[in-house]
């Protein structure tokens, strides 16, 4: 490393004054999901503030100007560490006694680590690549992104005011999901356009989390352009993390506004519902209980729409989780932390699960193919049970006649 190298290079006005803004007050350390299974106290928001403070003075200090800059290096470690191990999940700043953006905090000190070359870790190295050469994270390839679980009867336009963008997630990781997506829109009567599978590529959000941002203004300046090209007006996408990523960060590496607007798909899905364009006449006589991803949550104040549309099948009764809304519970998958933290976010995944069978739901109902994926994957091997469905298979499998 070199001496008296910037660590602030990445770091806007406000996120400095953020870090510097922390009284160690400890309230956020309640929420944070990683430190309740693991106990690791680096993790937790105040220490690696302290401990980024120190890398600050370490290497702009009187002292660095003087003498140079001493970092220690096992200190680095285990920064780099605590801020790819977190599953920026938010639910600290929700928490802030003095109002810290966190979820935007984390992925900046990463961007810090990536220009450092200390990050990112593990498998995540891999994901530029990955989406350069296939188009998303998971090397699969565009052939397979929408063929194994789009309705033969669901037509998509060649251009139209309503795009669907399904994500690399929820087409390769949670089918059911993006299937039970077009089988509402269908339902909804909404004429819709899709890119081609090799035009929907990454939304950006895997690099844009792991620091990773070179690609970044290419590929957001690729998608905005083709939807733009088929008259785009309104976008739709049923993954929390990519609506985030739209709506937050698009016009950033666009460069402006963007020409259409987002939408979570339960927002569109709760409005067809409140105009009557949508009935969901078949009963349901079952508890459920809704867990809020961060990112729809937290990230973009979505929390009411999920609930509208469950509450409108009749029989439901709604359940909640202690921590809701706002203030829900990471399910354990974000963060790009699920693959290289297995254990964690397995152990996370079954605190949500925990809960659910104590308040004697009959299904856990997700909106967030992370989620989907992970507490599936957390309930291999574990001694307690429950259905876990998106909201939007749901609804098609209530609509379909299932
Ligand atoms: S963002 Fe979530 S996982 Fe990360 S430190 Fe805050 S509470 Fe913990
Ligand atoms: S609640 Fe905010 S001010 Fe208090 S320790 Fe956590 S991050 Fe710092």
């Amino acid at each position: 490393m070199k001496d008296r190298d910037s660590f602030i290079e990445c770091l806007s006005p406000k996120q400095l004054a953020e870090l510097d803004a922390c009284t160690q007050c400890g309230e956020c350390l309640k929420y944070c999901p990683v430190q309740e299974v693991t106990g690791n106290k680096a993790i937790s928001p105040p220490e690696k503030i302290r401990m980024f403070r120190e890398f600050i003075r370490a290497a702009e200090g009187l002292k660095a100007r003087l003498f140079g800059s001493r970092i220690d290096d096992k200190l680095l470690q285990d920064f780099v560490k605590a801020v790819y191990e977190c599953t920026t999940c938010g639910a600290c700043g929700q928490a802030c006694t003095v109002g810290i953006f966190t979820q935007r905090l984390w992925p900046f000190l990463r961007k810090e680590m990536v220009r450092r070359g200390l990050g990112p870790i593990g498998a995540q190295a891999e994901t530029p690549d990955a989406v350069k050469n296939t188009g998303n994270p998971y090397k699969k390839p565009a052939e397979e992104r929408f063929k194994p679980w789009f309705p033969e009867n669901v037509r998509v336009s060649e251009k139209s005011e309503i795009a669907y963008y399904a994500g690399c997630t929820g087409a390769y990781e949670a089918q059911p999901m993006v299937k039970g997506d077009v089988i509402v829109l269908n339902a909804i009567g909404v004429e819709f356009t899709m890119l081609p599978p090799e035009e929907e590529v990454c939304c950006g959000f895997p690099l844009f989390i792991t620091g990773q941002h070179d690609m970044l203004e290419d590929l957001v300046k690729r998608l905005v352009d083709a939807y733009s090209d088929r008259g785009v007006k309104t976008l739709l996408c049923s993954c929390p993390c990519c609506v985030n990523m739209m709506t937050r960060d698009w016009p950033v590496f666009y460069g402006r506004e963007l020409p259409f607007r987002i939408r979570h798909i339960t927002q569109f899905v709760a409005d067809a519902i409140n105009n009557g364009r949508l009935v969901i006449k078949k009963k349901l006589k079952e508890r459920l209980i809704y867990h809020d991803p961060c990112y729809l949550s937290r990230g973009v104040g979505i929390t009411e729409e999920p609930r509208m549309v469950l509450e409108s099948i009749s029989g439901v009764k709604l359940l909640e989780f202690d921590r809701n809304r706002a203030n829900s519970r990471c399910c354990g998958a974000g963060g790009a932390a699920r693959k290289v933290y297995h254990e964690n976010a397995v152990a996370i995944g079954r605190l949500t699960i925990d809960e659910a069978v104590a308040k004697k739901a009959d299904r856990l109902i997700l909106s967030c193919p992370a989620c989907y994926a992970k507490v599936n994957e957390a309930m291999e091997g574990y001694d307690k049970k429950i259905r876990i469905v998106d909201i939007m298979e749901l609804v098609s499998g209530l609509i379909e006649g299932k």
